[in-house]
């Protein structure tokens, strides 16, 4: 797969939080062309992100996914800071990957608008929280959004958007046209919901996965080879509406309208949240192993994020009619 020319519509983006979600940020912001300056609480955090991303770019080279005068490119443009306010210098765009807690994104947001220049975007990876409460008390609360990814963002475009009850219209435009421009694949979302919609549809899913193996229908394999070998294989070039319309010759109206009784009994039957405890991740995940065999994890994850970049390069060059 070769990459595709992008023209960023900022220059100068800031990564606060450099974990496993900020790290994959830094590859797609420097990949596109952006200068990128890192900063994180720990700075043996910021060595971690570094030498992830010399393992992979090294990886991506091998497998093609790069060239070498790119991935040495992308590695000058990352630039490293140990203090918050030298990071936000000059960014005009800020993604913050902070842990998953509402005080201490309150408290790190409070930094942030403080520092950064009064133009700059400041986007939140947050999973669930709600940007509104986040930004509350803050002067700069029009200017602060949820930019939330799917992990990696390296490989996984989709990048959820929602602005809070304070932020300007034109920040959400200028946040979609960034992260396009960057390679990403914005949605925006109308309100807040918890869970935003790409997690929402997950829990809903796999609240019923959790159920049929629970209740002995089918055991882990099956219920993953169903996805796997079956819904998943559409779901890939199609979203659930997008394929409702090519499920009947006439179209989403025939095939709802054929198939709405049945799908109503289906959807009455759902199980209801399922415990979770600690003795059914248990059997779940022994289930798992019993699935994945002695193969090791870093391998297996390797394999599925170069599948995936396959998978979109293909899609790529056979757009939807
Ligand atoms: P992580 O724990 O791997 O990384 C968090 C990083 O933030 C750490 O490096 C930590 O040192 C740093 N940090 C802590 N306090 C800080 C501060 N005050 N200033 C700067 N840096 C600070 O977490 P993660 O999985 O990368 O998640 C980051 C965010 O992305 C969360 O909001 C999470 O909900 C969201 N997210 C995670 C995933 C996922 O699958 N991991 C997916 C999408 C979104």
């Amino acid at each position: 797969m070769k990459s595709t020319k992008l023209t960023p519509t900022v220059s100068n983006v800031a990564v606060v939080g450099t974990g496993v979600i900020g790290r994959s940020w830094m590859y797609v912001f420097a990949r596109a062309g952006c200068q990128t300056r890192i900063y994180d609480r720990d700075p043996k955090q910021l060595n971690r992100a570094l030498d992830w991303l010399e393992q992979d770019l090294k990886l991506d080279r091998k497998e093609g996914f790069l060239r070498a005068v790119e991935a040495s490119a992308l590695r000058a443009r990352i630039s490293v800071h140990t203090d918050i306010s030298e990071a936000l210098r000059g960014a005009g765009y800020v993604q913050e990957s902070g842990p998953e807690d509402v005080a201490l994104k309150q408290a790190l947001y409070s930094a942030l608008d403080g520092a950064a220049d009064p133009n700059t975007i400041l986007a939140s990876s947050t999973s669930g929280l709600n940007i509104s409460e986040i930004s509350a008390n803050l002067a700069g609360a029009h200017r602060c959004i949820v930019a939330h990814p799917v992990n990696p963002p390296h490989v996984i475009p989709v990048v959820e958007v929602l602005g809070g009850s304070q932020t300007d219209t034109k920040v959400v435009t200028r946040t979609c046209a960034f992260l396009s421009s960057v390679g990403q694949r914005p949605v925006l979302m109308k309100s807040y919901v918890p869970g935003f919609l790409l997690n929402r549809m997950q829990a809903a899913l796999l609240r019923e996965a959790i159920q049929l193996v629970d209740r002995g229908i089918a055991d882990v394999d099956a219920v993953d080879t169903t996805i796997r070998e079956g819904l998943g294989l559409r779901w890939a070039v199609m979203g659930p509406f997008g394929v409702a319309e090519t499920n009947a010759d006439g179209g989403v109206r025939e095939y709802y309208t054929r198939y709405r009784q049945s799908y109503i009994e289906f959807m009455n039957d759902l199980a209801p949240t399922p415990s979770f405890d600690d003795d059914t991740i248990e059997r779940l995940a022994r289930g798992v192993d019993a699935m994945m065999g002695r193969v090791s994890r870093a391998r297996v994850r390797r394999w599925r994020d170069r599948m995936v970049r396959r998978i979109r390069a293909i899609k790529h060059a056979d757009p939807r009619p």
